[in-house]
C-alpha cells in the first residue's frame, strides 16, 4: 500500500539542523503517526511521503519554505515584564506562553533587563533547512474518524481523553 491522502502513515524519524545537530528523534519512543494529506507535518515532508511504502528509508532535506518558514526580525519583540502577570522573573532561553490579542502564543526568552524583557516568538527551527532522516514503519487506510477529524489516533498520533 502506497502512501496517499486519506492514508495513517507510522513512521520514525530523525530530526537534523543545518549544523547536523540532533534536534528530535522517534527512536526511542513509538513511531509518529499523521493522515496523510491533511497537513498534519511540514509540507516538505509530506510531499517527500507521497507514494512510499512500508519498509522505505530515505533521507529529505527540507527548506525553511516548506518547513516553519524563515525567521521574522519583527517577531523578536521587547515587553514591559510586568505584562507577564504571575510568571516568575524569567530566565534567557526560557519558553514563555504569553496572551495576545491573536490568541496564546509560545516565544523564547532572549534577554531580561529591570522592566522589560526581549522575546522571540520565531518558531525555534524558522529559518533552518531541516534534513529528516525517515523510516516508513506502516501505512493503512484512515478511518471514517480520523478523516474527520483530520488527524491520525492511536499510540503516535492524536489521543483523545
Ligand atoms: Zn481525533
Amino acid at each position: 500500500m502506497n502512501i496517499e491522502d486519506q492514508k495513517v502513515v507510522d513512521f520514525h524519524y530523525t530530526l537534523t539542523n543545518e549544523q547536523g545537530e540532533t534536534v528530535e528523534s522517534s527512536r526511542e519512543r513509538d513511531p509518529m503517526s499523521y493522515l496523510h494529506g491533511a497537513n498534519n507535518i511540514i509540507p516538505g515532508l509530506e510531499q517527500a511521503m507521497n507514494g512510499r511504502a512500508a519498509g522505505d528509508t530515505f533521507e529529505v532535506t527540507v527548506q525553511p519554505a516548506d518547513a516553519y518558514g524563515e525567521r521574522q526580525e519583527a517577531n523578536v519583540q521587547r515587553i514591559p515584564l510586568k505584562r507577564l502577570g504571575k510568571i516568575p522573573r524569567p530566565r534567557p532561553g526560557q519558553i514563555l506562553g504569553l496572551q495576545t490579542q491573536k490568541g496564546p502564543v509560545q516565544v523564547t526568552v532572549i534577554k531580561v533587563g529591570r522592566f522589560n524583557v526581549d522575546v522571540d516568538a520565531n518558531h525555534p527551527l524558522a529559518g533552518q533547512a531541516l534534513t529528516f532522516d525517515v523510516e516508513i514503519v506502516g501505512v493503512r487506510d484512515a478511518t471514517e474518524e480520523e478523516i474527520s477529524h483530520g488527524h491520525a489516533h492511536g499510540p503516535g498520533g492524536h489521543q483523545h481523553d
